[in-house]
């Protein structure tokens, strides 16, 4: 029987392990497929990995990756992939936003053929109109500045086949965003829609501050559309203080020059100093990527590792 393990990240979501637990092992029960359920704890600081560890003991197909500290959502998907080693893995939020109930539907599409099959929302209920918007913003200008097409509405749950897995385990940078990462790769891809739900308890670890973080790793991480922006700016502001210093010069031939001037001074000043500031903290943005990169980092430490009882 083809084998399938099931990767969950989970940081501080023990109000809906249990729960979520419950409703992925139905799922898996109804698949005639050989399950297994990897969670990873990504350094939670409550007691998710009691929980956890409460699961590996109850449920012989469960397994554990509790990581030695919290190293973001991104690093916790890459440690889970890492250890799978069966034919395919589903990578799912453990606060029931994506719903397991779906599986089987990504596993049908894998058994036709497909390497990446990825569940893509059709409604964000229980989110407000500004994130939607933003989100929706962010979707837009990544596929405009970037080659690699990241598919709209689209999270991390999805499917994987074996070769997608070896693919994305040979991508050890530590700029991980991970929706451009699983898109990058190539071979057959696809999408599975299903209605987003609200999340389940809990609150949600991604406050605007750590989303905008994200977008601008997503786009510069994948693209170097921002370096370009500011030769052209560079090369828009050139321009027309050109045509303002002919204007100023004519103006001086024919009518002379008392000390006005000072306000278009300040402006040009200003201006200019504004589209440097930008051009060196877009320059500084890729070297500090090239920085981070350049240390050659582990991704993760994992602090403790429980086996499934039931192996393949
Ligand atoms: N998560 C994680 N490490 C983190 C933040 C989040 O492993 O540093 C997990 C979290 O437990 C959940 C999933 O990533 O299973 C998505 O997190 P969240 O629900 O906060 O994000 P959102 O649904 O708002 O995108
Ligand atoms: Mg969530």
């Amino acid at each position: 029987m083809p084998q399938l393990t099931v990767v969950v990240p989970a940081y501080n979501e023990s109000d809906v392990l249990m729960v979520f637990h419950r409703r992925l092992s139905k799922v898996l029960d109804s698949l005639s497929l050989d399950c297994d359920v990897l969670y990873v704890d990504d350094g939670s600081k409550d007691d998710t990995w009691s929980i956890i560890e409460k699961l590996v003991a109850d449920d012989p197909r469960t397994g554990a990756i509790k990581l030695s500290r919290n190293f973001g959502k991104e690093a916790a998907m890459t440690a889970g992939l890492d250890h799978v080693t069966a034919d395919a893995a589903v990578v799912i939020d453990s606060d029931l936003q994506d719903p397991p109930e779906l599986i089987p539907a990504l596993v049908e599409q894998w058994r036709a053929g497909f390497d990446v099959v990825y569940a893509t929302r059709s409604a964000r209920e229980g989110e407000t109109g500004f994130k939607r918007f933003t989100a929706a913003a962010f979707y837009r200008s990544m596929n405009q500045l970037s080659d690699t097409a990241i598919p709209r509405d689209t999270g991390d749950f999805r499917l994987l086949s074996r070769r997608a897995l070896d693919a994305l385990a040979q991508l050890r940078e530590r700029q991980r965003f991970m929706k451009g990462l699983f898109s990058w790769i190539g071979y057959r891809q696809t999408a599975v829609r299903y209605l987003r739900e609200p999340r389940q308890a809990g609150t949600t670890k991604w406050n605007y501050w750590r989303l905008a973080q994200l977008a601008i790793e997503g786009i510069t991480s994948f693209s170097t559309a921002p370096l370009r922006l500011a030769t052209w700016v560079g090369i828009a502001s050139a321009g027309l203080a050109f045509v303002y210093g002919f204007i100023v010069l004519i103006r001086a031939l024919f009518y002379g020059d008392a000390v006005r001037g000072y306000p278009t001074l300040m402006l040009v000043i200003l201006f200019l100093g504004g589209v440097q500031l930008l051009a060196l903290g877009v320059i500084g943005e890729y070297l500090g990527r090239n920085y981070a990169e350049s240390k050659r980092r582990p991704l993760y430490f994992i602090e403790e590792q429980r086996q499934p009882r039931q192996l393949h």
